[in-house]
């Protein structure tokens, strides 16, 4: 499998739809409501919309097409970070070689299980495990048997985590074998910058300076059985509206060769981190105004693939950005292994990066739940084996809505019941009640009464 993301041929559809026509940019609107996706040629006319009534207009069909598709439902997970030593120099990342200040650590499987006992004790059941490269400190046999443990890890209540997702350097088609062995869920990379010039002086030194095996990765993970990857950009390396582009063409070229482009697509942003220069200093810094307008492009021109919004972004950011098409969301996170369990100072020299959301996972969720979103931790689709094209094929209006949305309120309950301060617990039983009465379908709403009265008395793990 060879590289297929073509500089000049992004470039050249950047420039041809400068200052595109008003009538040509509602055209495209338009279209982008009918949720079939739209081209490369019809993204890059939205990315180059500067005029503020079309970038609202814009903004307002992502709304439209997020709530039609997706309702008012936000999956949360937390991620994990088992080990930071790496061998590579990625200039963005605390965890780059050359920060001899960053304090090391690779996580023993009983620190790891620490980890996981207090992120299930808050209330969490999905998680994003992750590491840096290093061929002995975060070897695969290391990793894989962490996500054992993780799994094997139970507490009170109900506590487990039913799904991890995995981020981890690119590996071959017989190791992404293992991995799917171990039961992951989805698997994630971010190829950082698709523009190949960047990306070479982003990455000096160790094994990520190899553009082709990273942006490759993805399908070795499909052709090894993972159904559901996950790709993404690091927003402030190189200009935005190449990279939304490239993400495109990222998850074209998946959809052509596997039969399913990714599930997810994350839109990190650099954050300062400790002695990484290009993110003390982002080469090519976002706005938050076209950091908005991109989330709601990719929604446009994706309709049907999650969008992940991780704590980078501030609160009040994240809060805005929801409503153009995030679907999945962490919460409470830390970025520092061991970082659940310790809070000194101290640890935060550990860290990848800094954050800007710093809520406590009770209190997102309470604020989501004020604002009308349904916190979900579900797991079902994944359980049910609902995943890749045969998600894919149910993720249509209506369908994903039927499942997900009774799934979202039936995980919901359950924090709520087992995990949450009384406040948010209040704030959550009133959006549930108003939900219940909501739902139009008669059999679905006492379905749902009796799967909820299940819950409140005890029982655990409910889902359709
Ligand atoms: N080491 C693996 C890798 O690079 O793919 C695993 C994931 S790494 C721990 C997770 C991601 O963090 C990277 O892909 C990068 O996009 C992101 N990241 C690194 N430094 C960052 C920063 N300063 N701000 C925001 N995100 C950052
Ligand atoms: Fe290592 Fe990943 Fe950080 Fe690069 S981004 S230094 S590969 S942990």
């Amino acid at each position: 499998m060879r590289d297929f993301i073509d500089d000049n041929a992004i470039q050249e559809i950047l420039d041809q739809s400068v200052n595109p026509e008003k009538s040509r940019v509602r055209d495209i609107i338009g279209k982008s409501r009918e949720l079939k996706g739209l081209t490369p040629r019809e993204t890059s006319v939205l990315l180059q919309t500067e005029d503020e009534d079309l970038v609202n207009e814009i903004l307002s069909a992502a709304r439209d097409v997020k709530r039609l598709i997706y309702g008012n439902r936000l999956v949360l997970f937390a991620p994990l970070y088992i080990a930071n030593y790496c061998s590579n120099n990625c200039l963005y990342c605390g965890f780059r070689r050359d920060n001899k200040e960053l304090k090391r650590v690779a996580l023993t499987m009983d620190q790891i299980a620490n980890e996981v006992r207090a992120l299930e004790q808050e209330g969490h059941k999905r998680l994003l495990m992750l590491c840096g490269e290093h061929p002995t400190r975060s070897s695969l046999d290391y990793f894989i048997e962490a996500i054992d443990t993780a799994y094997a890890t139970k507490t009170a209540n109900g506590g487990e985590i039913r799904r991890i997702n995995v981020e981890i350097a690119p590996m071959t088609v017989a190791d992404y074998r293992r991995l799917k062995a171990a039961k992951i869920g989805t698997s994630v990379l971010f190829q950082e910058t698709y523009h190949h010039e960047t990306y070479e002086k982003m990455h000096p030194k160790g094994p990520k300076a190899d553009f082709s095996w990273r942006v490759t990765a993805m399908h070795r993970a499909q052709e090894a059985g993972i159904d559901d990857v996950g790709i993404g950009a690091l927003f402030g390396l190189y200009d935005y509206k190449y990279e939304v582009l490239g993400l495109l063409f990222h998850a074209l070229q998946l959809e052509k060769d596997c039969g399913t482009g990714p599930h997810t697509i994350s839109v990190p942003r650099l954050e300062p981190a400790l002695n990484a220069p290009a993110a003390i200093a982002p080469p090519r810094p976002v706005s938050d105004h076209d950091f908005k307008k991109l989330v709601a492009v990719i929604r446009l021109a994706v309709p049907y693939t999650g969008m992940i919004l991780s704590t980078r972004e501030t609160a009040a950011l994240r809060s805005e950005v929801f409503n153009y098409g995030i679907s999945q969301i962490s919460a409470g996170s830390r970025t520092n292994p061991g970082g659940y369990r310790e809070d000194s100072s101290e640890s935060f020299r550990a860290a990848q990066f800094n954050l800007g959301d710093t809520r406590t996972l009770d209190e997102v969720i309470g604020d989501i739940a004020r604002m009308g979103h349904i916190p979900s931790f579900c797991t079902a689709c994944y359980r049910l084996g609902r995943t890749g094209k045969d998600f894919m094929d149910l993720a249509k209006p209506g369908l994903i809505q039927k499942f997900c949305r009774t799934n979202a309120i039936l995980s919901f309950k359950e924090y709520l019941v087992g995990y949450a301060s009384p406040g948010t617990r209040k704030a959550g039983e009133e959006l549930i009640a108003k939900l219940i009465l909501d739902t139009e379908q008669v059999k679905m709403k006492s379905k749902i009464e009796d799967l909820v009265g299940r819950i409140e008395t005890g029982e655990r793990d409910l889902y359709i």
